[in-house]
């Protein structure tokens, strides 16, 4: 049985019998693999906090023929939400989950994986939770090429200057002259502004971003019709976070 070591994010566990779990894990090299962890269901010694959706972790595994599940070894903390606070670990279930809807199994996704961790580093550091969601949004839907444009008004090719308006149905920003009999979020100059700097920096940087509340408001509307409008359904852990921001 061929033993690999290497870097992954949690995205989900749940129980397997009486003492196992089922940890799905994105490894930065292989992809999105599914392992059990043998006793990580009765005994917190063995995985310690290791298997909290959207911790970092090293971790060691077995693949065995013919068999989808890999057999966890061992996982080691490289960085926990846990140790984020507050409303940290809602948001990290909301990330871990989009991650495991995008991500395919077993095919390598190092720019996910590298996403998931540099806003889980952001988290850790204090940047703050609502604009680290918008960021995360954005580049996951850009990763996949099907974020809208941000320049130009798809109907009529005007520049986006003065802000935009996302359409219910066509799921671009239209200008607000094209848009101006049709329902949809409005999207302020700034929060477009804000997807434009976020398009360059870090997300460890985004703290020196300047965004309005507001505009994060406007954006958080807008990602929630694009995400529906590609998953099909509203994100689970979306819905908790609705509850505790109405
Ligand atoms: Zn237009």
């Amino acid at each position: 049985m061929p033993l690999h070591t290497g870097d992954a994010l949690v995205l989900r566990t749940y129980r397997l019998g009486e003492s196992d779990r089922i940890v799905v894990l994105l490894t930065r090299d292989r992809g999105k693999k599914r392992g059990v962890a043998r006793g990580g269901a009765r005994s917190r010694k063995r995985f310690g906090g290791a298997l909290e959706p959207f911790t970092h972790v090293r971790v060691a595994y077995q693949e065995r023929e013919q068999r989808d599940l890999v057999r966890l070894d061992y996982a080691d903390v490289l960085g926990s939400p846990l140790t984020a606070g507050g409303e940290a670990c809602t948001y990290a279930s909301y990330f871990a989950e989009l991650l495991d809807e995008w991500a395919p199994e077993n095919d390598p996704q190092e720019r996910l994986y590298r996403l998931g961790v540099a806003v889980l580093e952001a988290m850790r550091s204090g940047v703050g939770a609502e604009r680290l969601a918008r960021y995360f949004e954005y580049w996951l839907l850009r990763l996949q090429g099907v974020y809208p444009s941000i320049r130009a008004c798809p109907t009529c090719g005007a520049p986006l200057v003065g802000g935009a308006v996302l359409g219910p149905r066509s799921h671009w920003f239209l200008c607000r002259r094209c848009a101006s009999h049709a329902e949809g979020v409005a999207m302020p100059a700034a929060a477009l502004q804000f997807l434009a700097e976020s398009a360059h920096v870090a997300p460890g940087a985004l703290g020196d971003v300047t965004v309005p509340s507001e505009a994060l408001v406007q954006l958080a509307a807008a990602h929630r019709l694009l995400l529906v409008w590609h998953l099909d359904r509203e994100p689970k852990a979306a819905r908790v976070l609705r509850e505790i921001n109405p």
